[in-house]
């Protein structure tokens, strides 16, 4: 079953970028590349996409403004596969999110609420407005964190956040499958990106980071970017409301 259409959130840089080029290889013919302030990054990432015979479609959006940011991207994705003569979003990855690192006694509602807005508001919103635009066949994938199920006390915003999005997306399954629409979480370990760029160069933090996996080492975009390329792909049919563990093993 051919998959044309890709519509990826954060996909200017890290996991996002390494998505979208992952899914251009794949065959995806249209690749919606969501941006937040970062024209020059996405840029380069079309840029790759274009040179692999894909098309690219910028999408700019704050996502801090949750819902409303939501709407607006998916009127503009949806006007965009139109214009490209295609038809219905085949692949929706909702990998945009922000970390906003905070203990339980250092919580501040500001941050609370930004975070909220980009990891859970924003990708519940946005598949509510693309539900009905989506392919028979089509997947749903959430960037989520192994934080969920691992102990972060310096991210209670965020692990509710991602715990969230999750739930979320457990929920939808069903009603999808009726359309053999696969939804799934992927929830990574630490990854070398921008993302952690405040705390992973501190003496011994990174040592520390790549001590947690199995492997010994940080997880790369590429390396979550495969789990997502497998569970759009055709292999993933069978598999639908899970979070797929992909943090290399991490323990506590
Ligand atoms: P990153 O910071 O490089 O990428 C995050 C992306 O989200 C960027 O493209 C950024 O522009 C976008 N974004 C952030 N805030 C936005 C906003 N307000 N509006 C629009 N776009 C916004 O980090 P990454 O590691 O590539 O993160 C991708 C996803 O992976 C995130 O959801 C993150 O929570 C998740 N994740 C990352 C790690 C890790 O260690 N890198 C671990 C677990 C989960």
């Amino acid at each position: 079953m051919p998959r044309s259409t890709a519509l990826i959130t954060g996909a200017s840089r890290g996991i996002g970028a390494a998505i979208a080029r992952g899914l251009a290889r794949d065959g995806i013919r249209l690749v919606g590349i969501h941006y937040g302030h970062d024209r020059a990054a996405a840029e380069d990432t079309a840029t790759r996409i274009r040179a692999g015979g894909a098309t690219p479609v910028l999408i700019q959006a704050d996502l801090a403004r949750g819902a409303a940011a939501a709407a607006q991207v998916a009127a503009q994705w949806k006007d965009a596969v139109a214009l490209h003569g295609h038809t219905g979003t085949d692949v929706l990855v909702s990998n945009a999110g922000i970390n906003g690192a905070q203990s339980i006694g250092q919580l501040d509602t500001a941050t609370y609420d930004r975070v909220l807005a980009v990891n859970l508001a924003a990708p519940t919103f946005l598949l509510h407005h693309l539900t009905d635009h989506l392919n028979d066949n089509g997947r749903v994938v959430a960037i989520s964190t192994g934080y969920t199920r691992i102990a972060a006390p310096t991210h209670i915003a965020y692990t509710a956040s991602k715990a969230g999005l999750e739930g979320v997306i457990r929920a939808v399954a069903p009603e999808l499958a009726k359309r053999g629409i696969t939804a799934n979480s992927v929830a990574p370990g630490v990854v070398d990106t921008d993302i952690n760029a405040d705390w992973i160069d501190a003496p011994g933090a990174r040592e520390h980071a790549e001590s947690l996996s199995a492997f010994g080492r940080l997880g790369t975009s590429e390396d979550i970017a495969d789990v997502v390329r497998y569970l759009a792909g055709d292999g993933g049919r069978w598999i639908t409301g899970q979070t797929i563990d992909a943090t290399g093993g991490t323990r506590l």
